[in-house]
């Protein structure tokens, strides 16, 4: 009797030791930040939705449609489902967190920051990629989440150098924003956004440029990735609704449904979920 609850008490221990050790791993990133976007003058007062964090919020997080229903083979569109959150110039975010993150174990650019996803999509990354390699193309993991500093760093390195090709602080600013959201408005700071390219991609240097359209990386990306619930964030002919210039590398979390249904339809997420500016 004393020998079981011997064993009980030590079983108890185990599990104890087991979360600490994981719930450790989410306060410990120091390479990370939680930052608030500071978009109070921004960001607009019809923004009704806790954007982040709402995994607690009654979400099934074993779901990957988050508490989408179902109807009548459609999947019903609730914005406030995690997966379906929007992020634009438009719809910029109110507070970045890192609290849903999860480290990728895919291959990553070595001095990029292709390494946090957001924790209920995570798998479908690596289920994506391991796809990708059965038919030979070496994905990688170049850019997915990103802190409101990070954003605002790449930001300004990109209005400095348009500015130092002789353009005005304005005109290099709305050139940058042709392809570089503005910091608080990335959808890289859900953690559900990732900048795919390959490993041979990245190891003739080449940047991310409309070129990459032609790989049979983004092709296979282009017609696959809303198998694994990801959508083509910006396509070409959706620029004047996205305000993003096309961008083949840049996939976007959204659940097999809602990806599946988005790329039938031809449509971008702006028009999935009704709205247009
Ligand atoms: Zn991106």
């Amino acid at each position: 009797m004393l020998l079981i609850r011997k064993r009980i008490i030590a079983s108890a221990l185990a599990v104890m030791t087991t979360v600490c050790l994981l719930s450790s791993c989410s306060a410990g990133w120091e390479d990370l930040e939680s930052v608030g976007t500071g978009s109070g003058d921004s960001a607009p007062s019809s923004e009704p939705q806790d954007q982040t964090g709402s995994a607690g919020n009654g979400t099934d997080s074993s779901s990957a449609e988050g508490s989408t229903i179902q109807t009548g083979g459609k999947p019903e569109i609730n914005p406030d489902d995690w997966n379906l959150i929007l992020v634009n110039p438009s719809h910029p975010l109110e507070e970045i967190t890192r609290d849903n993150l999860v480290e990728l174990t895919v291959t990553q650019k070595s001095n990029g920051n292709g390494k946090y996803f957001d924790r209920r999509a995570a798998e479908y990354v690596v289920q994506m990629f391991e796809a990708a390699k059965e038919e030979g193309i070496n994905l990688l993991s170049r850019s997915t989440f990103r802190t409101y500093n990070l954003q605002k760093t790449y930001f300004d390195s990109h209005v400095n150098s348009f500015m130092a090709q002789g353009m005005t602080e304005d005109e290099a600013k709305e050139k940058t924003l042709d392809y570089t959201a503005a910091p608080g408005t990335s959808e890289h700071h859900t953690g559900l956004a990732i900048d795919i390219t390959t490993s041979e991609w990245e190891a003739d240097g080449k940047g991310l440029n409309d070129s990459f359209a032609e790989t049979d990386a983004a092709k296979w990306l282009k017609e696959n990735a809303h198998k694994y619930g990801f959508i083509l964030r910006y396509p070409k002919e959706k620029e004047s609704i996205t305000k993003i210039k096309y961008e083949p590398w840049h996939f976007r979390y959204v659940g097999v449904e809602h990806a599946t249904e988005i790329y039938s339809r031809g449509i971008c997420l702006e028009e999935y979920l009704g709205e247009l500016d």
